[in-house]
């Protein structure tokens, strides 16, 4: 298969030729040659979407006309579930059954938007009898949209719904290690009757491909979701043209089990929370940190799910724990596993290859007991299947472990004690938690991070205000 950017509604190559190879993670065989896009084909897909925004119809249309479009991809997208499932499973390694989850997913946001477009209101404030102060809230312009490659179809569907919702014309470089899925977006797209030049994709490396959208003066806007340092360097160069920028970057998140907890559903939402989709998620529950009188058999308990949980060829339905996404990765993680056995940690399950999955990039359920702060495995996002188990005695020791990183994604608190709750809700780091409940997302509520986690946040009229400039009118009638 051979994929190319998608500009002004034409499947182009790169305009040097350049291409690079995409490997399956079960097998790390190249098996798709994707164009690598740079500086002139970002500037093409950028002209074309500033003609769809200066001239084309999608910036001035209704907010219902808006949506009827948007509903319409997201039944294309349903049409085709079975093939982004399967091109997803192929391209990132994730389990079949869970890379199905995220195409339906992917086509509710599609429908979610449209919800939101159409049920905004806008601000009015009345100043005096006949004066009144209203918030336009305009289009901001070409949006760029730049994606990792985990669960890249949802996460960058999770982008685009709202920007086009909100008016703006997109160009979006979804990562290089996971391209197959976008592929599917330009007939998507053309089926649903989204007018030409509104949506632009251009595939390439970060290095390339993505900061020549982030350096691009036409681009006013930048969404990004991906690892805290590309981040960093990503707002170092966005400085130069002052671009608005949304970022969702990594996480260490921790996850609670105080003594008073039902501790049969934390674990469930522990197993849940780091081995799913690979524990490739940024918001993993990568920290488990329980409270000493339950220390030891939550250990033991959670050793043995892990030595359960089946590692398998990713289109296997049975298979709950699919191919790291790359080679490089995979040697990354495996690092970490090294790193954390070398500090002291105690492996209690997982840690290596599965004897029967000779080849890929596969790895067990891994979990580190007795895990302690200053070691590297607590404090750095490892973002695989490795959870770090760390005891603690009081509620003030569990706060400054919660703490003790410097990431603040998410956290997970199993307690039954609701005065607790709302200490800890007020103290901890994060911008989302969840208490004695797993990681589900209500679409209008705002994702996002502290810290090194992020900025900003996304989700219902959160994300309306990244792709929109407020404008204020004062009007007097007399
Ligand atoms: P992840 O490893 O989670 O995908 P990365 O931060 O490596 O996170 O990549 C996320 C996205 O950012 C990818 O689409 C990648 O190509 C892109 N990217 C990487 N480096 C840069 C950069 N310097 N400027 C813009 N985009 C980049």
């Amino acid at each position: 298969m051979n994929l190319e950017h998608y500009i002004g509604g034409a499947h182009v190559p790169s305009v040097t030729g350049a291409t690079f190879t995409a490997l399956e993670p079960a097998t790390n065989k190249p098996y798709l040659t994707v164009a690598a896009g740079g500086p002139e084909d970002i500037a093409a897909a950028v002209a074309a979407a500033r003609t769809a925004f200066t001239e084309g119809p999608w910036p001035k249309m209704s907010g219902d006309q808006r949506a009827a479009v948007l509903r319409r991809i997201a039944a294309a997208i349903e049409s085709r579930d079975d093939e982004i499932a399967a091109r997803e499973c192929r391209d990132t390694g994730l389990p079949i059954t869970q890379a199905r989850g995220q195409a339906h997913r992917a086509a509710h946001n599609f429908r979610f938007f449209a919800d939101v477009i159409t049920t905004l209101g806008e601000e009015v404030y009345r100043v005096a009898s006949a004066q009144l102060n209203y918030v336009l809230r305009k289009p901001v312009g070409v949006a760029g949209l730049i994606t990792p490659w985990n669960t890249p179809f949802m996460l960058e569907t999770w982008k685009l719904a709202p920007a086009l919702a909100a008016g703006c014309p997109v160009v979006l470089k979804p990562a290089e290690w996971s391209p197959a899925s976008a592929g599917l977006l330009p007939e998507i797209m053309e089926e649903a009757g989204l007018p030409t030049g509104v949506f632009n994709l251009v595939h390439g490396i970060g290095e390339d491909a993505g900061a020549a959208l982030v350096a691009h003066p036409d681009v006013p806007v930048i969404s990004f979701t991906g690892e805290t340092t590309t981040g960093q360097i990503i707002m170092r160069n966005a400085a130069e043209n002052l671009k608005a920028l949304s970022m969702e970057l990594g996480g260490k998140s921790p996850l609670l089990v105080f003594a008073d907890a039902d501790l049969d559903r934390a674990l469930d939402a522990a197993v849940f929370g780091v081995f799913s989709l690979n524990g490739e998620r940024c918001t993993a529950s990568s920290r488990v940190l329980v409270q000493e009188e339950v220390y030891d058999e939550f250990v033991e308990r959670l050793a043995a799910r892990a030595s359960r949980v089946k590692v398998g060829a990713p289109g296997d339905p049975a298979t709950e724990l699919g191919a790291l996404i790359h080679p490089e990765h995979y040697e990354r993680v495996m690092e970490y596993v090294r790193i954390g056995t070398e500090e002291g940690a105690r492996l209690v399950a997982g840690g290596e290859r599965p004897a029967h999955l000779p080849e890929g990039n596969f790895l067990g359920a891994t979990v580190f007991a007795d895990v302690t702060p200053k070691m590297r495995i607590f404090q750095e996002e490892i973002f695989g299947p490795v959870v770090c188990v760390t005891p603690f005695s009081t509620e003030a020791e569990a706060l400054e472990l919660a703490n003790a990183t410097r990431y603040g994604l998410a956290a997970y608190l199993w307690t039954n004690d609701l005065r607790r709750t709302h200490r800890l809700a007020q103290s901890i780091e994060a911008g989302m938690m969840w208490v004695n409940s797993q990681n589900v997302r209500d679409l209008r509520t705002p994702f996002g991070g502290v810290k090194a986690s992020g900025l900003g946040r996304e989700g219902g009229h959160h994300s309306i205000d990244v792709y929109t400039e407020a404008h204020i009118v004062h009007l007097a009638t007399e």
